[in-house]
């Protein structure tokens, strides 16, 4: 008898003619997040699984297995060999005390001998038997007992299913550029898009010494929580003081917010073109704050049209986002009170709904392009 853990794909299966893609993208995802843990992966009869591993170390396991993105679900198995009287057997050890069950046979190998149902009956018996307070309720049970009779003559037996993170696998969707602020919403907005399959590098404007260390330093807590879902991320750090400082001197104070907006986004242009880089992805949010306005937000595109801007988090409250950046542990480290850069030289009253040619005509009061470059010689690149 062998402990081993079942996992499930959802989606993927859906993706026709890249099935196989997605499919190998998973397991080697799966293999890079064990990669510390000595157990192996493998495919039998059309299921993959875990195996091979000492059950001290089975919660760590399971623990990275429930962060990859692409799994559904999995449960702990004990895998025996297809005789009916071992599988009787090993039953009778089962003990659930109280509660509803139900047992499910899956009979893929039709030259076991007994009937599917006849063996749920048979087993949901022994069950009853040894586990006094306990109640059979097909449609409605608390714990279903799954008796997976396969065609390579084993037979795989669990009580429990977690749930994974669903999604896509990293990286089948290529590579984007996250804009992480130190604040609640955008190490969310990347935690949500590489659930979709884009793999992570991150950016971070700061603007030393009016933003500090620490603030900086929170940054880099923030990417290493999320490479737990995401693995290696490279994080550009992009020193933005001359710039808030140049636009301070010489634009309208209510514009303030809006240039540093969209000379984010050019930056962000050039590091996706640099590095390969596909997408920009932010943590706004309708209505927010001024600069989320919709009429901000169009300004903001305009900056640039090389990338799409992804916003995965436009729509939610922010209720919503604070249950994910608990979930994904984020939310602890967000809240530290050090300052961001656009925080540094605030308005009293930005501007809401700001005009592009408007906008145009203060930058044109700056040397945009080579503010840009001297940002870009200053790129400080960590790998975390
Ligand atoms: P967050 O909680 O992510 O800081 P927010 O609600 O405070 O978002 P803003 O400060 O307007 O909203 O920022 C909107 C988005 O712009 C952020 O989610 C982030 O993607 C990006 N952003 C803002 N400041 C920075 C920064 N200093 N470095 C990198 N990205 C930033
Ligand atoms: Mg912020």
């Amino acid at each position: 008898m062998n402990n081993v853990i079942l996992l499930r794909f959802g989606e993927l299966y859906l993706k026709g003619k890249n099935r196989g893609y997605f499919e190998k993208t998973l397991i080697s995802n799966i293999k890079q997040a064990l990669k510390n843990l000595p157990c192996v992966v493998v495919k039998s009869s059309g299921r993959y699984f875990v195996k091979d591993y000492d059950v001290t170390i089975e919660t760590q396991i399971i623990n990275k297995l429930t962060k990859v993105f692409g799994l559904v679900s999995l449960s702990r198995a004990v895998e025996i060999d297809s005789n009916k009287q071992k599988i009787e057997q090993y039953i009778s050890t089962i003990k659930l005390d109280t509660g509803t069950f139900r047992v499910s046979v899956n009979r893929a190998d039709k030259d076991f001998p007994t009937k599917s149902n006849i063996f749920e009956q048979q087993l949901g018996g022994i069950l009853l038997n040894n586990n006094k307070n306990l109640k059979v309720d097909l449609k409605n049970y608390e714990t279903e007992v799954v008796v997976d009779i396969r065609e390579n003559k084993k037979t795989y037996i669990s009580t429990d299913k977690i749930k994974c993170q669903g999604g896509m696998p990293l990286s089948t969707a290529g590579r984007g550029l996250l804009l992480l602020s130190g604040g609640i919403d955008s190490p969310v907005a990347g935690y949500m898009i590489a659930r979709r399959g884009l793999s992570l590098s991150a950016v971070h404007f700061y603007s030393f010494p009016y933003t500090s260390e620490q603030a900086k330093q929170k940054v880099i807590t923030l990417a290493q929580k999320l490479t737990e879902y995401v693995g290696h991320i490279r994080l550009y750090m992009c020193k933005f003081t001359h710039i808030q400082e140049e636009i301070h001197k010489h634009a309208a104070p209510e514009y303030m917010i809006t240039i540093m907006r969209r000379i984010m986004m050019r930056i962000s242009a050039k590091i996706c073109k640099q590095d390969n880089l596909k997408a920009i992805i932010t943590g706004e949010n309708l209505g927010q704050v001024a600069s989320q306005t919709v009429e901000s937000i169009t300004v903001t595109n305009f900056a640039q049209t090389e990338y799409p801007i992804f916003r995965p988090l436009i729509g939610f409250d922010k209720q919503d986002i604070t249950k994910i950046a608990e979930k994904i542990d984020t939310f602890e480290t967000s809240i530290l009170p050090y300052e961001d850069c656009c925080t540094v030289f605030l308005p009293k009253n930005p501007i809401i709904k700001p005009k592009l040619e408007k906008v145009i005509a203060e930058e044109n009061k700056l040397d945009i392009d080579s503010l840009i470059e001297e940002a870009l010689n200053e790129l400080e690149i960590l790998e975390i």
